[in-house]
C-alpha cells in the first residue's frame, strides 16, 4: 500500500523541565519515523509520559517539532515560516466537553471551519452541517442545541463531526474514547469505522486499551521514554514473542 503520510525523524525537546529525571535535555520525543497508508489505522501506545501526546500533536500540527519533517501526499507540511496548519489532518481530544464552547450552538461551532476554509453561503453551510450531523448519527435538529443539552457520547459525535467537516485524510485521536462508558465507546468506534469505510479516512489513535488496538489497529507504534521501540503491523506484533514492556501494554486490562 502506498503511504499518504510519511513522518521522518520527528523529535521534540522541551526547555526548562526539571521533573523528568531520566533526561537532562528534556527530550519528550527522540527522532521518530513512520508511515501511514490511506484508510489505515495506527495505534500509538506507551506508558504515561512516553511521548504519545507529543507525537500526536506534532503530526496534527498542534505543536511544532524540534526537528524532522512530515510529508502528506509527498508534500512537506508545517513550514516553519508559514506555520500553516493542514486541514487534511484533524485532531480530536479526550475531553470533548472542553473542546466545545458552552455559549454557542452546535451548528455555530460546526460552521466555524467552513467559514474559514470554504466559500459556502450561510444556507450552504447550514446544509453541510446538517448533513455532517446525520453522518455522525445525530439529527439535523441538534444544529440548534447547546453542548449541555447533549450526552457525553453525543458530544463526542459533535467532536467527530467537526473533525470530518473539511473531509480530512487523517484524524488523530488522543485518548478520545477514554471518557466514554463501554457501550457508548463501542458505538463511537463503530461510527469511526463506518466513516473510515465511507470517506477513506486514516486514523492515528493514542490509546491505552489493548482491546481497542486489537479491534481496530492495522499497525502499532510503541514509545518508551520518548523513544520508538516498535513500529509494526498488529498481526506481526501479536504473533511473536514480546519484550515484557510491550507484553504488558498489549495485555493490560484497564
Ligand atoms: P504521554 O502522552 O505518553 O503521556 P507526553 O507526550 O504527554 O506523554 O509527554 C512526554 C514527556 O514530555 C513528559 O515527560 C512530559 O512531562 C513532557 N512534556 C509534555 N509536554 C510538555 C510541555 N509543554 N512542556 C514541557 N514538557 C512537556
Amino acid at each position: 500500500m502506498t503511504s499518504i503520510l510519511e513522518v521522518k525523524n520527528l523529535s521534540k525537546s522541551f526547555r526548562g523541565r526539571r521533573d523528568w529525571p531520566w533526561s537532562p535535555k528534556s527530550v519528550a520525543l527522540e527522532p521518530t519515523s513512520f508511515t501511514l497508508a490511506a484508510g489505515e489505522t495506527l495505534a500509538i501506545m506507551g506508558e504515561t509520559g512516553s511521548g504519545k501526546s507529543t507525537l500526536a500533536k506534532l503530526v496534527a500540527g498542534v505543536d511544532n517539532p524540534t526537528s524532522g519533517d512530515i510529508y502528506l501526499n509527498g508534500q512537506k507540511l508545517y513550514d516553519a515560516n508559514t506555520k500553516q496548519r493542514c486541514q487534511n489532518i484533524r485532531m480530536i481530544f479526550q475531553d470533548s466537553e472542553k473542546s466545545l464552547n458552552s455559549q454557542r450552538t452546535i451548528g455555530q461551532q460546526l460552521e466555524e471551519p467552513l467559514i474559514f476554509n470554504t466559500r459556502q453561503t450561510a444556507q450552504e453551510r447550514q446544509n453541510t452541517v446538517k448533513q455532517t450531523l446525520r453522518k455522525v448519527g445525530l439529527l439535523a435538529e441538534h444544529y440548534e442545541f447547546y453542548p449541555h443539552m447533549l450526552s457525553t457520547g453525543q458530544k463526542q459525535r459533535v467532536a467527530i463531526a467537526r473533525a470530518i467537516s473539511l473531509e480530512p485524510q487523517i484524524i488523530v485521536a488522543d485518548e478520545a474514547l477514554v471518557a466514554l462508558d463501554p457501550s457508548v465507546r463501542a458505538q463511537i468506534i463503530n461510527l469511526m469505522l463506518d466513516l473510515q469505510q465511507d470517506m477513506g479516512i486514516s486514523y492515528i489513535f493514542v490509546t491505552h486499551s489493548p482491546q481497542i488496538v486489537k479491534h481496530i489497529a492495522d499497525k502499532i507504534l510503541i514509545l518508551y521514554r520518548g523513544k520508538m521501540i516498535t513500529f509494526e503491523k498488529t498481526e506481526h506484533l501479536l504473533n511473536k514473542p514480546q519484550q515484557p514492556y510491550v507484553e504488558q501494554l498489549l495485555h493490560e486490562h484497564l
